[in-house]
């Protein structure tokens, strides 16, 4: 069996002793490789090595960091063929979705990029007769990532090229059931010249995990998961006095107006809904539809359209989407299914019995969509991160933004509509992180800021574009007199601009 250790200070590092776990190839349900789930002193070491090259990295000009970064996006385009593979046989989407996230993932590269325009500060000349203030950016030492199964090259690609690029180390922990891609990020990290120690890889679980959030060398902790596990990043870094941005789980509407192209919504809904078996943080899971003849619409358009999909495993060029991520995650999606029949939602289309002849053993569910789903149903309330889909029925607008409103988590949303009063309505009064108007995943681009509110974002900094500096930097503001001035002798009251 194929074993997959880690990669510190640009090293394998592996042990023989180490605690393990599975990984799978979730469209056959074979095992595929032992993972080593590091243990404390691992961690420690690994932290050590990334503090030891701290000095010599925030020393050197943005411009050097910036010039590994170009390299770096050159060898990620170049090795997308090999990235996408390891990306799809561990999380099961298809190649197409894979090398779209990567390709997604790049881009962040692209904007870290331009970290010497990036890390300019403001200057004032004159705040004092002869004096000039200016501010500058440093970075804050050692930093952390703790990244999820779903994305595993383009969340943790959010995280540590803008970490590095503004002169951080950084350790990413990947999650335990997708960890190839991610190693294979950081060896071609090391391939474009960013320095042993200053980017690791350490695999492991709740003991890593732990180890990170406690280490007081580590300085800053970026979180994206699922919400119970986000809080409790979020609860556990402040307490060890770290800077903590975790992002965590999402229940996505979209807002269905009777003026609405149907055709249009119909593509959005099955694209956002079920891509990547939705899997996604940013899949559109809830249709509110207002009016009935909306509502039925919809139902129709995309019941026959859903039925029409396939569904494969990646190595099917045709197929639509994969499998579900891990034999206990069908498990979990299924009985979701289960329980909102029994809670009285209407099933309209059954993906519940798909099997696929040769890969009997996968972990595939099929397309499902819920019509008549009620806000106090277990399938509205709660993540199911499946290909589930349930449609809404609210007679006016107001009664749907308030639902959007009134959700615990606030990632996406998006309100299909050819009216421009209610869309800026929309866009203003929602209480969402991320929103859309006739886009069905408004998912921000690179050099903008990716995050959600309520209890889909623990802390005040959303991920990568702006925002994404801001966290891993510390403002310093300088204040100087030069040479030269008047010298009026002591003050003892404050110094004002007056
Ligand atoms: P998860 O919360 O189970 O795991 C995420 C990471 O936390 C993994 O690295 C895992 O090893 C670690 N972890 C798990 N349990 C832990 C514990 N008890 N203590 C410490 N660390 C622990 O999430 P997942 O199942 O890998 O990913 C799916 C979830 O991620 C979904 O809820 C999805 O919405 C969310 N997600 C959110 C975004 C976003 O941007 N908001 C993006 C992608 C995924």
């Amino acid at each position: 069996m194929r074993r997959i250790a880690h990669l510190i200070g640009g090293e394998t590092a592996s042990s023989a002793d180490a605690r393990t776990g599975p990984v799978f190839n979730p469209a056959t349900g074979e095992q595929t490789a032992e993972l080593e789930l590091a243990s404390r002193a691992t961690v420690e070491a690994t932290i050590a090595k990334a503090q030891d090259a701290f000095d010599d990295w925030s020393a050197r000009t943005p411009i050097n960091r910036a010039r590994i970064l170009f390299r770096y996006k050159e060898l990620l385009h170049a090795h997308m063929d090999e990235l996408a593979e390891l990306v799809s046989r561990e999380h099961g989407k298809t190649i197409d979705d894979a090398k779209g996230s990567i390709t997604r993932g790049i881009e962040i590269v692209e904007f870290a990029c331009g970290i010497p325009q990036l890390l300019k500060g403001e200057f004032s000349a004159n705040v004092g007769t002869g004096i000039d203030s200016y501010n500058m950016r440093q970075p804050l030492g050692v930093c952390a990532g703790i990244t999820p199964f779903n994305f595993p090259a383009m969340v943790p690609l959010w995280m540590y090229p803008v970490a590095l690029a503004c002169g951080n180390c950084f350790i990413l922990k990947p999650s335990e059931k997708t960890p190839s891609c991610p190693l294979r990020l950081v060896e071609l990290a090391h391939e474009a010249g960013v320095p042993e120690g200053v980017l690791s890889v350490v695999n492991g679980d709740k003991e890593a995990v732990d180890t990170l959030l406690q280490d007081e060398r580590v300085k800053a902790v970026s979180f994206v998961g699922s919400t119970p596990i986000a809080e409790y990043i979020y609860h556990t870094g402040s307490a060890h006095n770290k800077r903590v941005q975790a992002l965590g789980g999402a229940k996505n509407h979209m807002i269905v107006m009777p003026d609405a192209d149907i055709g249009r919504v119909t593509d959005a809904l099955i694209g956002s809904a079920f891509g990547s078996a939705g899997e996604r943080c940013m899949a559109i899971s809830i249709a509110v539809c207002v009016g009935d003849e909306t509502a039925d619409r919809v139902r129709n358009a995309v019941s026959t359209a859903a039925s029409n999909l396939n569904v494969g495993p990646y190595s099917d060029g045709d197929a639509d989407f994969g499998p579900l991520s891990s034999q206990a995650h069908m498990n979990k999606v299924l009985s979701y299914i289960d329980t909102g029949v029994e809670e009285g939602a209407e099933l309209v289309t059954d993906g519940r019995r798909l099997k696929l002849q040769g890969y009997e053993n996968g972990y595939f569910v099929g397309p499902c969509v819920f019509d008549h789903v009620t806000p106090d149903m277990t399938i509205y309330k709660e993540e199911i991160f499946g290909p589930v889909l349930g449609i809404v029925r609210q007679e006016s607008y107001a009664g749907a933004l308030n639902l959007v409103n009134e959700h615990e988590l606030g990632n996406g949303a998006s309100l299909f509509t050819n009216n421009g009063g209610v869309s800026r309505h929309f866009l203003e009064k929602s209480k969402i992180g991320m929103v859309g108007v006739n886009v069905p995943i408004p998912v921000p681009v690179a050099y903008h800021s990716f995050g959600g509110w309520k209890r889909s974002l623990f802390g005040d900094h959303h991920m990568h574009g702006p925002e994404g500096v801001r966290f891993y930097t510390k403002l310093k503001t300088a204040t100087v007199a030069w040479p030269g001035g008047t010298n009026t002798g002591p003050e003892f009251s404050i110094p004002t601009l007056s």
